[in-house]
């Protein structure tokens, strides 16, 4: 990962955001309240809009620039969460960490603040596969689909998903589908 990988991938998951958000917001009705994809086109519109203006020189600049914006203007729990993946991987960055590493400090930053565990039908059920996957160099947009799949089963033990308890079961998780369109993003950034 470098700079221009960087903002080529916060392009491409806003394409898929924007492309997506009604879908997003489909998927957040039966579990949640229907913002999922406001939520999130709103939050990467202006992350795009953020580099443009402000430039930033440096892979840390551009982490900053996304953590701040997605703390600021997405709202709900996504926002904040997102903004602590972001948050988690700006700091390993810095330290000089590897990018499997930087994204496993992504995931562990998540659930610090969520305290969402593997199985509890979040966006942390995505992250982990990922996380896994990429420190074995295996991550593949199958791989990601079939990790977004498995939380269908799954009853939501975190999030206003929760609230429904049973009733979550048979349906996407809104978070884990729009954190599927984050790793395809990186996946199509980092091949071109
Ligand atoms: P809200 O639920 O506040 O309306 P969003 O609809 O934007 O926020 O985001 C919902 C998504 O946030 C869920 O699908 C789930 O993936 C994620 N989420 C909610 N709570 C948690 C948590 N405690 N830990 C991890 N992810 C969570
Ligand atoms: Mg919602
Ligand atoms: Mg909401």
């Amino acid at each position: 990962m470098n700079l221009e990988v960087g903002i080529r991938w916060m392009e491409l998951f806003n394409e898929k955001v924007q492309n997506e958000k009604d879908y997003l917001t489909q998927l957040d009705t039966p579990i949640g309240d229907s913002d999922h994809g406001n939520n999130m086109s709103r939050g990467m519109a202006h992350v795009v809009e953020a580099i443009e203006e402000q430039k930033p020189e440096n892979l840390n600049e551009l982490l900053k620039l996304v953590t701040t914006n997605l703390l600021s203007k997405v709202g709900g729990a996504s926002g904040p969460l997102y903004a602590s993946a972001f948050m988690g991987m700006m700091k390993a960055e810095a330290a000089g960490e590897e990018w499997a590493t930087i994204l496993k400090a992504g995931l562990e930053n998540i659930q610090m603040r969520g305290k969402a565990e593997k199985g509890d039908k979040t966006m942390v059920d995505l992250w982990t596969a990922v996380v896994e996957a990429v420190s074995k160099d295996e991550l593949t947009h199958d791989l990601i689909d079939e990790a977004v799949e498995a939380t269908k089963p799954l009853k939501a033990k975190k999030g206003r998903a929760s609230y429904v308890g049973e009733r979550s079961i048979g349906h996407i998780d809104p978070g884990a589908y729009s954190s599927g369109l984050l790793f395809h993003a990186m996946l199509e950034a980092e091949a071109e």
